[in-house]
């Protein structure tokens, strides 16, 4: 396995694109309610991103068609932003990816359109809490492990499903680096696990799921939906790993 670290420097490029991944997101927050539909809030993810001298990463990753991937409901991940219509009561998540200078922040949140059940908020609650505890894992010296365990007790104890069939990964130049990040561990862990090091900057992203963890891929050959089509929610952010401790870039506060 090889983790490409990154200098300094180059922190400060995958922070300077974190800023315009959480500035996109903050933007399609405020954006979302009921009769909106998600290809106008890839539109202006898009502009907004360029607005600000950054690429969409996604658009055109292996033929991704849009800027956002956008997952109603009972998808997970990739969903296909279009003509869809957000409805009350819906839960949708937004994913963006920014390349700035050359270097890439990745970060996704998912949000309740309108009045959402009380199972949806709690599933939401879970997915965002399950991402700030594993994040509070990482720090130079902690295993990976640590970070994959953090998500899955905290959200198996809140009685959701963790999707294994996609992880958090590293980034940097690239969208997809090693190492990938699982959100639950198992057997085979102890002889994959790595040690945390400073310099590290990893995507971790729980997607937390109402009934079973089994997904499947629609006829699209993107959009991921639970099997059992229950609800799924996902929150994602790009996280450097520093001398001490961690920071997270996918951000709009400034950071000291
Ligand atoms: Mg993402
Ligand atoms: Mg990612």
């Amino acid at each position: 396995m090889s983790i490409i670290l990154k200098t300094p420097r180059e922190v400060e490029k995958m922070r300077a694109a974190g800023k315009v991944t959480a500035g996109a997101l903050a933007l399609a927050a405020g954006l979302i309610r009921p009769g909106v539909t998600t290809g106008v809030l890839d539109t202006a993810i898009e502009e907004f991103i360029r607005s600000r001298g950054g690429i969409p990463t996604f658009k055109g990753y292996r033929q991704f068609p849009a800027s956002a991937c956008i997952s109603v409901n009972e998808e997970v991940v990739h969903g296909i932003p279009g003509p869809r219509t957000l409805q009350e009561g819906d839960i949708v998540t937004v994913d963006v990816g920014v390349t700035l200078d050359g270097y890439i922040g990745d970060s996704a949140w998912t949000w309740g359109v309108g009045r959402i059940s009380t199972k949806a908020q709690r599933l939401l609650k879970a997915t965002r809490e399950s991402l700030f505890l594993a994040i509070e894992q990482m720090r130079p010296g902690s295993r990976l492990s640590q970070v994959s365990r953090a998500v899955q007790n905290y959200a198996e104890a809140s009685g959701f499903g963790v999707v294994r069939k996609f992880a958090g990964h590293g980034l940097g130049k690239d969208l997809h680096e090693e190492p990938q990040v699982p959100n639950y561990v198992d057997r085979l862990t102890p002889g994959n696990d790595i040690e945390l090091k400073a310099g590290m900057v990893l995507a971790i992203e729980p997607m937390l799921t109402e009934g079973d963890y089994d997904v499947r891929t629609l006829e699209d050959n993107w959009t991921v939906v639970t099997k059992d089509r229950k609800l799924s929610a996902h929150f994602e952010h790009t996280v450097a790993i520093t001398s001490g401790g961690h920071e997270i870039l996918t951000t709009d506060q400034e950071r000291t």
